[in-house]
């Protein structure tokens, strides 16, 4: 009896990216790089391993991604590192160690690639997931705040993406931040009875995440929190005020949601989100904000900083969701009659593809009938008909799948005149 294997399947929380959506990706990467080089924008492509230690740092030790969310193993000398739960922290080492500021401290960066968190996987959630993220370093002013969300915004209109909002909220800056976490840490211990186990811990180590608990019991505890708007510094109220006159200038729809801490403690100021009504419970398609301590914090020289991420897998599920996968069906489909033939095609098969022809070859000894039904069953817009006999005319037949037309090519000079035939 012939042996069966056991199949290995892959991880949970994991997923494959198929052959009919990759076309969908690519358009969507393609679609940001080409705006982002137009406003400036540079890729940097960074490892997907860190030491631990950096995101500890940035990301905060009492956030969920530090607490329980890192992939984080030993290296080689016992030290630990961590498969990357986010790309900012290291654009800002990148930036710090490779000083790229001394060259020019104003440095727009790029970068797309993997992040891994042990989240809970549910739809729109995986533990490997893909970001696009942009990053601005050395700018303080308000305008590249309102630039970048209208960069954002841009991609997604290109993408023709709709039933988005921003969401925008400021979260002050070490001089007004405090007196917000005071007044809402002595709002929360006066409802501690109504928290949830975990909001009761955050309580003291990081009031602010409790703002953003999806829990029912904590709703009613939130919406009678403080708001740190109510808190800004004279700075941070001016910096704020500027971004939404910036945005409203460009029609840009956004919304102030107070609630709006996001899971990071590197935030500073602007905090942004674009979220989506289309997606249930995973709303957040992109988010993002300004990081002006972080350089610093992370051993640089003092240097403002924003940036935002977007994110891949859910913009594609929205993408998808809109739009019927334009497939890339070949062009010419090489129907090759017995063995006698088969170097010539192979030949021409290689030249084809090497003009940018999308070109598919079956190799193997068919009929035409089955050919034929192959050609079909992969959408190829043209049959190339090979046989011994047409080698010896020196003429081989072109075929219109859609018209049924039929022409004959000669054989010499070939590739020119498919091509001239296919334009
Ligand atoms: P963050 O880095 O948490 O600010 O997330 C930025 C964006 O990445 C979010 O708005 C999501 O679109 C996406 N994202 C974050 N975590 C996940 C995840 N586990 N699975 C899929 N997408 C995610």
């Amino acid at each position: 009896m012939e042996e069966r294997f056991n199949m290995i399947q892959l991880i949970r929380g994991f997923k494959d990216i198929l052959p009919d959506e990759t076309q969908t990706w690519r358009h969507i990467e393609d679609t940001a790089i080409a705006l982002f080089q137009s406003f400036g924008f540079k890729e940097i492509r960074l490892p997907i391993v860190e030491k631990t230690e950096l995101f500890q740092r940035s990301i905060g030790e009492h956030t969920d991604i530090v607490e329980k969310e890192m992939y984080t193993f030993a290296g080689s000398k016992g030290e630990l590192i961590t498969l990357r739960p986010e790309a900012t922290a290291s654009v800002v080492r990148s930036y710090i160690q490779q000083k790229l500021y001394a060259k020019e401290p104003i440095q727009k960066l790029y970068t797309i690639g993997p992040m891994f968190r042990r989240e809970r996987p549910q739809k729109g959630r995986y533990r490997q997931f893909y970001q696009i993220n942009a990053e601005v370093f050395g700018i303080e002013s308000p305008y590249i705040d309102a630039q970048l969300i209208f960069m954002l915004w841009t991609v997604f209109m290109r993408l023709e993406i709709t039933g988005l909002s921003v969401q925008l909220n400021s979260l002050g800056c070490p001089a007004c931040r405090p007196s917000f976490k005071e007044a809402l840490a002595s709002h929360l211990a006066s409802k501690t009875g109504s928290l949830c186990s975990d909001c009761v811990r955050r309580q003291d180590k990081n009031p602010l995440r409790v703002l953003d608990c999806k829990v029912p019991s904590c709703q009613e505890v939130i919406d009678d929190a403080p708001s740190m708007v109510d808190y800004l510094c004279d700075d941070c109220a001016r910096h704020f005020n500027a971004v939404q006159s910036g945005l409203a200038s460009q029609g840009i729809p956004f919304e102030l949601n107070p609630r709006l801490v996001r899971g990071l403690d590197y935030y500073t100021r602007t905090a942004f989100e674009i979220q989506t009504d289309a997606l249930g419970a995973q709303n957040a398609i992109a988010g993002g904000g300004r990081y002006d301590m972080l350089v610093k914090m992370l051993g640089g020289p003092e240097q403002p900083a924003i940036g935002f991420a977007i994110g891949l897998d859910r913009l594609v599920a929205l993408v998808m969701q809109g739009l019927a996968q334009k497939e890339l069906t070949p062009d010419i489909f090489i129907a090759a009659l017995g063995e006698k033939v088969r170097e010539k095609t192979f030949e021409w098969s290689c030249a084809l593809g090497q003009e940018g022809i999308r070109t598919e070859i079956d190799f193997s000894d068919k009929s035409l009938k089955a050919l034929m039904k192959r050609a079909n069953r992969i959408g190829a817009a043209n049959v190339l008909i090979v046989g011994t006999q047409e080698i010896e005319e020196g003429a081989v037949l072109l075929r219109n799948m859609q018209t049924k037309e039929q022409v004959t090519i000669p054989i010499e000079g070939m590739v020119n005149h498919i091509k001239k035939h296919l334009t």
